[in-house]
């Protein structure tokens, strides 16, 4: 699928360490635009996915139609009610990757950061994107998507990375696990989410966050759920 990866300019400036763009300075500004024509000169961006059944959710295990089993008690939670996983990998290609090393070498320090900034920006995008577009095409079908879950966040182990690799059957894929279960290039993201039924009673999916007491962990995407009082 392809999918061209918006840098959304706020978001920038919060991975720059400011607050919004407007607070961004002149020279950096000045820097930004000249790394935006070499990000779009360079960037290959590419999204592969891949349906699965899930066979059952038990004791912390997702089991898979296809075989392998996901190990991750609040992704479990999470895929609970689901019937079926999108698995997906999207990348920028290497490119960004060899002009980001390339600046750090000649110390074009301040370049290579907002271009590496630009790009985890830019591959966030591209997965929010195809996530909204599934939502919609799922939502037309009377269904619902859950949160997109990765591994090497909240409780998933980043070697799940191993299996969920071995569900996309597409030999095009162009990026490769190393023995530490990270991609190359390095600007890619990959993750899974569950295709839930019984769309017409409401947004019935789970976040983990809702019910988890890591209030400072920076991966949250929801504030804890209050307790009723008795
Ligand atoms: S707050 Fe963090 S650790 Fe807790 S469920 Fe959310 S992502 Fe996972």
């Amino acid at each position: 699928m392809e999918i061209i990866p918006i840098i959304e300019k706020d978001e920038l400036a919060r991975h720059l360490g400011g607050d919004e763009f407007g607070n961004i300075s002149h020279s950096t500004r000045l820097k930004i635009e000249k790394m935006e024509t070499i990000f779009e000169k360079l960037v290959e961006p590419s999204l592969y996915h891949q349906n699965t059944g899930i066979d059952s959710v038990e004791k912390g295990t997702v089991h898979l139609e296809e075989g392998p089993e996901f190990k991750s008690p609040k992704l479990s939670r999470m895929l609970k009610d689901c019937d079926d996983i999108i698995c997906y990998i999207a990348t920028l290609g290497d490119d960004i990757d060899g002009e980001i090393k390339r600046l750090m070498d000649n110390k074009h320090m301040a370049e290579a950061y907002i271009l590496d900034a630009m790009a985890s920006v830019a591959a966030d995008n591209m997965v929010a994107t195809f996530h909204r577009h599934m939502k919609d095409e799922y939502k037309n079908q009377g269904k619902q998507v859950t949160l997109c879950f990765s591994p090497g966040y909240c409780d998933w182990p980043v070697t799940e990375q191993k299996k969920l690799f071995s569900l996309i059957e597409s030999q095009d894929v162009e990026v490769e696990l190393n023995d530490s279960c990270l991609m190359t290039p390095r600007k890619s993201i990959s993750g899974v989410f569950g295709i839930q039924s019984d769309y017409e009673h409401g947004d019935k999916t789970y976040n983990p966050c809702w019910d988890c007491n890591k209030t400072d962990c920076p991966a949250r995407r929801a504030p804890k759920r209050e307790r009723k009082k008795t």
